[in-house]
This record gives C-alpha cells, sequence and structure tokens, in this order.
C-alpha cells in the first residue's frame, strides 16, 4: 500500500499513539518497582506498623535512607496508582498520605519470617533482553540458553543464589495456590479415593505437603532434581521426598499431581512426560488419574486482568520453550499420550485443574 492509500491518521489518534507507546514502554517500571518494594519489605513493614503507615514510618521500618524519603514518596505514589496500596489523604493540619494494604499487598506480606519473592527476579527479566536476537536466530535453542547459556536446570544446579531464587518463587506460588485450591475444590472429588500421590517437579514439597494435610489418608511422595530436594526441609514423614528425572522414573501411585510443569516444556516433550505419567498410574476405574496445575487459556473470568495475564505468562514460558495452551492444544497433547478423557475444573482466576484420566 502505498503512502497516499494509507488513510490519514487523525493527530487525536496520533496523540493517543504517542502516550500508548510511552504507556507500553514504561510497563517494566511497575515490576522493578515491585521487585523493590518487596525487597524493601514494605508491605511487611505496613502490616507491622498496624496496617496504616506514613513514608516516613514506612522510610524507618524498612531502612530507606532519610535522604532517599522524597523518592521513596514518589514510588508509593506510583505503587498506589497501580492498586499495590490504597491511601487516605491527609486530614487538616497533617501533610503526610496514609499508605495502607490492598489485597495485592497483602498477598506480600511476610509474617511468617519468608521473605516472599516474585516471578520477576533478574534472571527473568534479562531474559527478555534476547528475545529479539532469539527471534533472529535459526538454532533450537530455548530462549533462556540463547540469554544465559545454559539450560534453566543447569542454572539451578551450578548457581545456588538463581536456585534459591527460584525455589522461594514457587514456595510463594504454591502456599498461596493450595491454600485457596484446597478450600475451592475441598467438596469435589478430585481427591477423593486416593491412597497415594506423586507430586512430580514438586519442588520443596509446598503443595504435597498441604495435600496430605488436607488428606491425611493419601501417601504423597515429592520428586524433583537434586539441587531441589537437598534444599527440602528435613522430612517429618508427611511427605517422602525422592531424586529423580521425571523423564526417566516415576514411582507408581494413584495419581501424579503436576503443578506449574507442562508450561516449561514444549508439546512433544509434556508427551513424553505424559506417558512416563500413564505407565505408573491405576486404570480410571481404579482411581488412577493426573492431576495437572496450568493455565487453560481462555477460561476463567474474561476480563482485561486475567486475559492479560494468561497471555503475558504464555510470553514468559516462551524462555524455556514451554507455552500456555488453549484447551484444543491439551486435547490434543493428552491423546497423543494415550489418555482417555479429561476434566477442566477453571480456579484462581486464571489457572486450571486439569483431571487427565487413562
Ligand atoms: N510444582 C512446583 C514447582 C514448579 S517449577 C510448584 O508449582 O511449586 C518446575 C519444577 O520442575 C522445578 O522444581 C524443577 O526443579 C523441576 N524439574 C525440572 N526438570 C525436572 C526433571 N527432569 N525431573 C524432575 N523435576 C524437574
Amino acid at each position: 500500500m502505498s503512502s497516499s492509500q494509507q488513510e490519514e491518521v487523525s493527530t487525536k489518534d496520533l496523540h493517543q499513539g504517542y502516550v500508548e507507546i510511552w504507556h507500553h514502554g514504561l510497563f517494566h517500571i511497575k515490576s522493578s518497582a515491585l521487585l523493590c518494594a518487596v525487597g524493601l519489605g514494605i508491605p511487611s513493614a505496613i502490616y507491622r506498623l498496624g496496617g496504616a503507615a506514613t513514608t516516613s514510618d514506612i522510610a524507618t521500618e524498612t531502612g530507606v535512607h532519610h535522604s532517599k524519603l522524597s523518592y521513596l514518596r514518589r514510588l508509593m505514589r506510583m505503587l498506589r496508582f497501580c492498586g499495590i496500596f490504597t491511601a487516605d489523604e491527609p486530614s487538616e493540619g497533617e501533610d503526610e498520605t496514609i499508605y495502607r494494604l490492598t489485597p495485592v499487598s497483602q498477598v506480600l506480606v511476610d509474617d511468617q519470617g519468608k521473605v516472599p519473592s516474585t516471578p520477576y527476579d533478574i534472571t527473568a527479566v534479562s531474559t527478555f533482553f534476547s528475545l529479539e536476537r532469539w527471534f533472529r536466530d535459526a538454532g533450537d535453542k530455548t530462549l533462556f540458553e540463547v540469554a544465559h547459556g545454559v539450560h534453566p536446570w543447569t542454572l539451578t544446579k551450578n548457581d545456588a543464589s538463581y536456585n534459591k531464587a527460584v525455589n522461594d518463587s514457587m514456595v510463594m506460588d504454591s502456599s498461596l495456590f493450595m491454600d485457596i485450591m484446597l478450600k475451592e475444590v475441598g467438596g469435589t472429588d478430585i481427591f477423593r479415593g486416593l491412597t497415594s500421590l506423586v507430586d512430580f517437579g514438586g519442588g520443596l514439597g509446598v503443595a504435597a505437603m498441604a495435600i496430605a494435610m488436607a488428606f491425611p489418608h493419601i501417601k504423597c511422595t515429592v520428586l524433583d532434581l537434586e539441587q531441589v530436594i537437598s534444599q527440602a526441609p528435613s522430612s517429618d514423614g508427611t511427605v517422602e521426598f525422592i531424586v529423580g528425572d521425571m523423564f526417566e522414573y516415576i514411582p507408581p501411585a494413584d495419581a501424579v499431581f503436576l503443578k506449574l510443569i507442562f508450561d516449561c516444556w514444549d508439546d512433544d516433550d509434556s508427551v513424553k512426560i505424559l506417558r512416563q505419567c500413564k505407565r505408573e498410574i491405576p486404570a480410571t476405574d481404579a482411581g488412577g488419574k493426573v492431576i495437572i496445575v496450568n493455565c487453560v487459556l481462555g477460561y476463567g473470568p474474561q476480563d482485561d486482568v486475567y486475559m492479560e495475564t494468561q497471555v503475558l505468562f504464555d510470553v514468559y514460558m516462551m524462555r524455556y520453550g514451554g507455552a500456555q495452551r488453549e484447551e484444543h492444544e491439551w486435547k490434543r497433547i493428552f491423546s497423543e499420550a494415550g489418555f482417555s478423557d479429561y476434566n477442566i475444573t477453571p480456579i484462581f482466576g486464571f489457572q486450571s485443574i486439569i483431571e487427565v484420566f487413562p
């Protein structure tokens, strides 16, 4: 199309476009500011200060240097605007805004002695600086390998601080998620009738422990890589921890539980993992099943926050060569791995529980 054929863009549209480009371009400031707020411990500080605090109180409580107080005010104003905090305007005679927690920052309160981490650690962010280079690359390396030179699960083995960042973020996610999931599925048949379950790639065992507590008759085992299992809490017998490779070995059980696993792998690897599961679980009428926690694109509320989170999460998983999938894509993987049926229960907004039957 020649430029003369192109529709004339009005000044009003250009204006809007200019603003939106800045808006999108500045998006990473949200993640970085949130990471900083969590690192400084601002949500926990507000919590400790009784749920309401001025910027000066927050600075004192978190150790922000007094020379940075005016910058902290601006950070808090931005985070308030994004819905991380809420605020009361200063009353007559006072000059400081009082900040309070919202449901978002409540999630980030560290009231159990462990600092919650976020999905945007430095490595996760820097990986995406190589996205354009990776798109132009003819090889079959994942984005993560192009960016860092190694596979993510090799980096967790070689770099203790990256291993800790990944494990901590999974602990944080599972602690929150399992709480809500078990309440929501409490009355359903998902775990009913099971006597044993293996949590595949189960990290430090938070999900398995939550299931074992809620259903004490289910014998729960966690299987993960050596660098993860070596960091697991010493077992009190509630769950058993096993070092293993999910592509090679699965202990036999009624059910295999896989939370946030398939989005790390492409379709071929996902089929391989599912075939391994199928080999070790009993038939459907004997209670065998695979229980998956992952996104099903298009499920859940259809508002912008949920839908944008799903598609952002999909691009985020490009780093491993994995994906978030639509129902028909899941269905194809299940039938290729030899499974006969499945059932999707949307839960927790943008995640679903998928039961897959042999
Ligand atoms: N299910 C956990 C952790 C998900 S992160 C949760 O939701 O909290 C993915 C996990 O898969 C990591 O703990 C990683 O160490 C593990 N993993 C990756 N490759 C693996 C393999 N080949 N065998 C076993 N576990 C593996």
